[in-house]
């Protein structure tokens, strides 16, 4: 045969996709693609990813695959195409091959996508969805939140109910139209609808909704209104009387309140915008970013701080909500009180949200499964994610061992659980503190939820090594073979396993609290480990925390310990701001109970260091949030200083110097802000210098970063780049979180090595 007999000879061609292909309409996309090229053969989804067969000759597959990657559904993220020549097979036609067995159809679970540009549009033109806040399309809508079991039709999501009319059947049926098999497609005439129940009055008018919560905003009223996977508060940004109601009115006095903006351009006129920055925003995740603050808020928006977390429109009703809205930024917080996770249930709204909101805006369709809104930042160049639920759960993590049956726990304060089914981890959103009666039974609902969902029968459990942990004592409690993961290594783990690294390396772990093997609070841990087994090198001095967890909300008590330690009696004479604010018998008695060791466990917390400093200068003895306090000291820092306090490398680390040098800045009235960026520089200076001293002895290159102490975007961005600096492979997080809501997934890995 010649050479130009042999390049137009057609053959089979399996083209293989990976990425997250699944569940967002691929496989209809690549039959149009296919069609549009006249080719015969078959797609069909595979364990990790879609497998496609075609008969053409090489040109046509080159055009071919190069449409695929150029057309590519929106929410789809291809990661490869790769392609072969088979065996030659016939084809009469170009067909999808559907699942037949339901392990295949698991990854067919998509998490929830923003509405999209095509729907907006259609949301003006077609006659039966004009300003209809349902409409989606199979690159768009709800997801995650609407699926109660597989395989995901429409009769097993809460849009079961709702009956398609012919006009919605036809584009369902339609392999052409955009909402071909689209499970939650809906129009005006059968689709789910919105009511607003104020005043005792219960308004149904879509166009008279609108107008009205636009209204009710204008004249300082609170709403609740349902979102996709819960209840939200919102109400004008810029009012400070309403945002200070609502702050009063949800019970919680400090944590900064999310914002939704109208668009990208009006957010650009509030906060600092990069370039990738923007595409989070936009992304189809819709997470919420945190972002530098420009031209401020209503001030009970930010309490102080210099940062925004913002987000845009992501539902048709913020869209159409916006158009009747004479501003540009509304407060969007999760809608619940205090602790309690985020309502989602209709009659709850009702009942526990109306004391807070003067009205409710509640739909028909059912919350199946609760997603809040997620939350990122952006630090050198790459999202990292603080909070993992709407927009990204269930998307599952791929690994490279299999941790097939293992449920890992997670911790106790930022709870998220973890499944293994094959090489794949599914994490689960967003959970919050068990502590919390409500949260915790969430916690267990989910878990079911999700043994069922992704056909899962945990064969081993895992959890954390505190005892007291309400996640550990779930563990207990299961009658599954158990295995308990200590929490800093289970940090690393978890980070080590987001980059697929299994072998020895440096890992730098801090925190605020984590149980130790010692009994001991552990929380600046330096580790030479692997997947299994873990050395702890080195660690900041222990300290008393006296009055035990106390301490989270009190910072000042960690102040008078690293005082005590270092003045014993004498520290009362410091004449320190702070000090005068406590009465000197409660200081006392402070001295006393850690003299006596009553409640006063050892910590060698990072995160009570920087609570500690901030209670020391000042800045916050008292904390109103979890981690307020190191919050506070990152918010005031100025990247001009360059300088650092001293501090000692022994065995362990030794702050004496550091808090004395600390002290006499605070008596020489230099600024707070110069103080917490020399304190900042300082720890920087010795995970770099710690990290350097370890390479050298154990000849390891590669050092994993992890723990909450990571979310402050000071201390991550100059140790990432310091470290890069003096060569080192440094990892840290990105698709999960460095907080305990990423604990889980290392709880799995090291559990899938050990056993
Ligand atoms: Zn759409
Ligand atoms: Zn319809
Ligand atoms: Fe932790």
């Amino acid at each position: 045969m010649s050479q130009s007999n042999q390049k137009n000879k057609e053959t089979t061609f399996l083209i293989e996709i990976k990425g997250l292909v699944q569940g967002v309409g691929f496989r209809p996309f690549i039959y149009r693609i296919a069609k549009k090229y006249n080719l015969k053969g078959c797609v069909e989804n595979r364990n990790d990813g879609v497998a496609i067969k075609i008969n053409c000759i090489k040109q046509i597959l080159e055009e071919f695959i190069s449409s695929i990657k150029h057309l590519a559904p929106p929410a789809s993220n291809i990661e490869s195409i790769d392609f072969k020549v088979v065996d030659d097979e016939d084809f009469i036609d170009f067909q999808i091959v559907k699942s037949q067995s339901i392990s295949n159809q698991i990854t067919d679970i998509s998490p929830d996508i923003a509405v999209c540009r095509d729907c907006l549009e259609d949301m003006k033109i077609q006659y039966n969805r004009i300003d209809y806040p349902f409409i989606n399309c199979t690159n768009c809508g709800p997801r995650f939140t609407i699926i109660k079991d597989l395989p995901y039709d429409r009769d097993k999501t809460s849009m079961e109910d709702f009956k398609m009319c012919p006009d919605c059947l036809k584009e369902y049926k339609d392999i052409n139209d955009r909402r071909f098999h689209a499970q939650p497609v809906a129009c005006a005439v059968c689709g789910p609808e919105y009511s607003l129940l104020y005043e005792n009055e219960e308004i149904k008018n879509n166009h008279t909704i609108i107008s009205k919560l636009a209204d009710l905003i204008k004249n300082k009223k609170i709403l609740a209104i349902k979102g996709l996977g819960g209840y939200f508060l919102a109400c004008n940004a810029l009012c400070e009387e309403t945002v200070s109601r609502l702050r009063k009115q949800k019970n919680r006095e400090g944590k900064p309140f999310a914002v939704m903006f109208s668009d990208i351009d009006s957010l650009k006129k509030y906060a600092i915008v990069d370039k990738n920055e923007e595409i989070s925003l936009l992304s189809l995740k819709r997470p919420i970013v945190l972002l530098q603050q420009k031209k401020e808020l209503a001030p009970s928006v930010t309490v102080g701080f210099n940062t925004i977390g913002a987000m845009l429109p992501y539902m048709p009703i913020h869209y159409l909500l916006f158009e009747k809205l004479d501003i540009s930024a509304i407060v969007l917080t999760s809608g619940n009180i205090s602790d309690e996770p985020i309502v989602t249930n209709n009659k709850t709204a009702i009942e526990k949200l109306s004391g807070i909101a003067d009205a409710v805006l509640t739909y028909n369709r059912d919350i199946y499964n609760r997603t809040d809104d997620s939350v990122v930042t952006i630090v050198n160049k790459v999202e990292r994610i603080f909070r993992r639920s709407r927009g990204y759960v269930p998307i599952p993590l791929k690994l490279n061992l299999n941790v097939d049956g293992i449920l890992a726990t997670g911790a106790e304060l930022v709870n998220c659980f973890c499944i293994g089914k094959g090489k794949q981890a599914i994490l689960s959103q967003h959970i919050g503190d068990l502590k919390n009666m409500e949260t915790y039974e969430f916690y267990c609902e989910s878990i079911e939820k999700f043994k069922k969902l992704f056909r899962f029968n945990p064969k081993l459990i895992v959890s954390d090594l505190h005892p007291d942990y309400l996640s550990t004592k779930y563990a207990n409690d299961s009658k599954i073979k158990h295995f308990k993961v200590q929490h800093h290594h289970a940090h690393i783990a978890s980070c080590m396993a987001e980059h697929k690294l299994d072998e020895k390396v440096i890992g730098v772990s801090f925190d605020g609290t984590g149980y130790g093997d010692d009994n001991n609070i552990w929380g600046s841990e330096f580790f030479v480990c692997d997947l299994k087994e873990y050395t702890r090198i080195n660690h900041f001095d222990y300290m008393p925390m006296p009055g035990g967890d106390k301490v989270t909300s009190e910072p000042w008590r960690m102040a008078v310990s690293y005082l005590y330690n270092l003045f014993g009696d004498k520290l009362q004479k410091l004449n320190l701001p702070f000090l005068k604010q406590i009465n000197a018998s409660s200081i006392e008695l402070l001295c006393t109970a850690i003299d006596k060791k009553i409640n006063s466990p050892m910590t060698s917390s990072a995160g009570r260091l920087f609570d500690a400093v901030a209670a020391i200068i000042n800045l916050c003895p008292v904390s109103k949030f979890h981690a307020e306090a190191p919050m506070r000291l990152e918010a005031i820092i100025d990247r001009q200083i360059k300088q650092a306090y001293p501090y000692v490398i022994g065995k362990t680390i030794l702050f004496e110097e550091t808090i004395d040098q600390i002290i006499k800045d605070v008596k020489q009235h230099t600024s707070l802000s110069e103080i917490s960026t020399k304190f900042h520089n300082t720890i920087i200076s010795i995970i770099i210098d710690v990290v350097k001293k370890n390479r050298n002895i154990y000849h390891i290159n590669k050092v994993v970063l992890s723990g909450g102490s990571f979310q402050n975007k000071y201390l991550i961005e100059n140790v990432e780049n310091l470290l890069i600096k003096n060569d080192f492979e440094v990892f840290s997080h990105k698709k999960v979180p460095t907080n305990d809501g990423g604990i889980s997934l290392g709880q799995l890995v090291i559990a899938a090595k050990s056993i």
